[in-house]
C-alpha cells in the first residue's frame, strides 16, 4: 500500500503548518488588534495586496483587525506635483491651510480608498474612516510644537478622544475599519496627525491585544544596527533618552510606550516589507519584530 508519495507528503505538511495556527487563533479570537500600514511599508503593489490578504484572514477567522494607514510619500509627491512649497521647521512640516487641503485630499480620498479597495478585492468587506467620520478623533493642536522660533506649525495635532462606541459598532459586524489619520479640532477644523500617534490612541480607544506597527525596518536597532526582540517599557524610555533612537521611530516607540500604558498587552514593531509580516506574528511563538511590553 502505498501511503506517501511526493505531493502527498507536501500536502500533510501544509496541513500540519495550519493545525499549529490552532492555538494562536484561538487565543486572539474575537480580539481586537490594531495594526499601523507605514507610509515606507505602503509602496509595492504586491505587498499591498499580501497585507490585504493577511487582514481578510485574521478577520475571517475571528479576529478583529482595525487598520491606521500613513501616507508621507504620497503627500509629497503632491505637493510636488501641485507646486505647493512648505516650510520645515526644525524637520517637521509647516501644515497651512493649502498644504492641509493636499494632507487630507491625499490621505483620506486617494490612500485611503486605495487600502478599503485592496481588502474589498481580497473578499472582505473595509470601511474607510476619517477621523471626521462620526466624530472618530476628536483633536487638538499639537502645543509643545505650536510655536518654535515664533513659527506656527499649523494644522498639526494628537488625538485627545476616540469615539470607541462607533469602532466597537464595527468590530462586532463583518465590517474592517480603515482609518486615515485625520482629526477635527473644537472649531471643526481638520489637523494632520502623526499615522503611529493615531494608532496608538485608537488601540488604547477599544484596549486591542496586540498593537502592530508596521514600517521600513525590522524594528528597533541597537547602536551597532542589531535587532532588539523585546523591550520592557523602561529600557524603551532610555533607548529614547540615550539617542539610540531617533526620527521617525521616536513617535513610534512614544506610541507603544503609551499604548501599553494605556491597557494595550503589547506592542510590536515590525517590517512590513517582510510578505506575510502580520501572520508571522500573529501565528507564530515568537514574532519577527520588536516587542514592547510591561
Ligand atoms: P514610517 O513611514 O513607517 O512611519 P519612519 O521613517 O517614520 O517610517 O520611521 C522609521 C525609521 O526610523 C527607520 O527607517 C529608521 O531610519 C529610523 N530609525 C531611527 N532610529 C532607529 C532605530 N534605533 N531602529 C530602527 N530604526 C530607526
Ligand atoms: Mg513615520
Amino acid at each position: 500500500m502505498k501511503i506517501l508519495n511526493k505531493k502527498n507528503k507536501t500536502s500533510i505538511d501544509k496541513a500540519t503548518i495550519l493545525s499549529k495556527a490552532l492555538p494562536f487563533m484561538q487565543r486572539y479570537a474575537r480580539k481586537n488588534i490594531t495594526i499601523k500600514f507605514g507610509g515606507a511599508a505602503m509602496g509595492e503593489v504586491s505587498l499591498s495586496s499580501s497585507f490585504a490578504k493577511d487582514i481578510v484572514l485574521l478577520k475571517q477567522v475571528g479576529i478583529n483587525p482595525i487598520v491606521v494607514h500613513g501616507g508621507g510619500p504620497k503627500i509629497r509627491k503632491m505637493l510636488d506635483k501641485l507646486k505647493v512649497k512648505t516650510d520645515f521647521v526644525n524637520g517637521l512640516r509647516v501644515t497651512d491651510k493649502k498644504t492641509m487641503d493636499i494632507v487630507e485630499m491625499v490621505l483620506s480620498g486617494s490612500i485611503n480608498k486605495e487600502i478599503v479597495m485592496e481588502i474589498n478585492r481580497e473578499g472582505g468587506r473595509a470601511i474607510g474612516l476619517s477621523g471626521k467620520d462620526g466624530l472618530l478623533a476628536e483633536t487638538k493642536k499639537i502645543k509643545s510644537q505650536l510655536k518654535y522660533k515664533s513659527k506656527d506649525l499649523g494644522f498639526v495635532g494628537e488625538p485627545t478622544n476616540i469615539n470607541s462606541q462607533l469602532l466597537n459598532w464595527f468590530l462586532d459586524s463583518h465590517f474592517v475599519p480603515v482609518i486615515s489619520p485625520i482629526g477635527f479640532d473644537k472649531n471643526f477644523d481638520s489637523l494632520n496627525i502623526n499615522a503611529d500617534t493615531m494608532s496608538g490612541k485608537v488601540s488604547s480607544s477599544v484596549l486591542s491585544e496586540r498593537l502592530i506597527l508596521l514600517t521600513d525596518v525590522d524594528g528597533v536597532l541597537d547602536k551597532k544596527g542589531k535587532l532588539i526582540s523585546e523591550l520592557s517599557l523602561v529600557e524603551a524610555k532610555n533607548l529614547i533618552k540615550n539617542g539610540t533612537i531617533s526620527g521617525g521611530m521616536i513617535p513610534k516607540v512614544e506610541t507603544c510606550i503609551k499604548a501599553v500604558q494605556n491597557g494595550v498587552k503589547a506592542a510590536v514593531i515590525l517590517n512590513g516589507k517582510i510578505p506575510h509580516a502580520l501572520l508571522l506574528e500573529i501565528f507564530t511563538e515568537r514574532g519577527v519584530g520588536t516587542l514592547i511590553t510591561k
